[in-house]
């Protein structure tokens, strides 16, 4: 049985177990697009995709489950090398308790997403960035386009073109660049982690 087939097992729930860390090869790779129409595989897997993430923003869930929070995942973070994200995240990212449906800016799976343009200003997350598939704290600024026009292929097939600013476009890029073998402490400056050039937007 191939990992995808192991994922996407009706009784299989996506956990921290499935995820893979820094370090495997997987993550360092350029993924596949996945292969139009959507096999039923691609399309179960983004949705456990997306389960995983409400799961983990889920504080009883998230204990019950041993899960970290987040509000991104790729497949080759589940050592799935394709071109599918899952993005889920939170209108009040400040709230307790678990989301109703509603509640969300984002709450998407996306099939071979790309940055089709973006804007000359530069933007990074004041508090930096964390990731499932590194367990450690890597501070600094994760300098990122502050605006992108994205395209991506959504679970009906259709070919959707979207404009993300702020912290929606910092987490779409953020998992955009997992499908591109990159990981955010990349786009950290090495010698100065909190540079800030000129004009740079930071999201507080
Ligand atoms: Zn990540």
């Amino acid at each position: 049985m191939t990992r995808q087939e192991n994922l996407v097992k009706a009784s299989h729930l996506i956990d921290m177990t499935d995820v893979i860390r820094e370090g495997n090869p997987t993550l360092r790779e350029v993924a596949s697009d996945v292969t139009l129409p959507l096999s039923d595989e691609d399309i179960i897997l983004g949705e456990k995709m997306l389960d995983f993430l409400r799961n983990s923003q889920d504080p009883v869930t998230a204990e019950k489950m041993g899960l970290r929070g987040g509000v991104g995942l790729a497949a080759p973070q589940l050592d799935v090398s394709k071109k599918i994200i899952a993005c889920l995240v939170p209108k009040d990212l400040e709230s307790e308790g678990a989301p109703a449906n509603d509640a969300y800016t984002l709450a998407t799976v996306m099939y071979n997403a790309k940055i089709v343009s973006h804007s000359v200003q530069d933007a990074a997350l004041a508090d930096g960035e964390g990731c499932l598939s590194v367990d450690r704290e890597v501070p600094g600024y994760v300098v990122r386009h502050a605006r992108v026009t994205i395209e991506y292929i959504d679970k009906n097939n259709e070919k959707k073109r979207l404009k993300l600013k702020g912290y929606d476009a910092m987490v779409v890029q953020h998992e955009i660049d997992h499908t591109n073998g990159i990981m955010f402490y990349d786009r950290i400056n090495e010698t100065n982690p909190f540079a800030v050039k000129d004009g740079m937007l930071i999201i507080e």
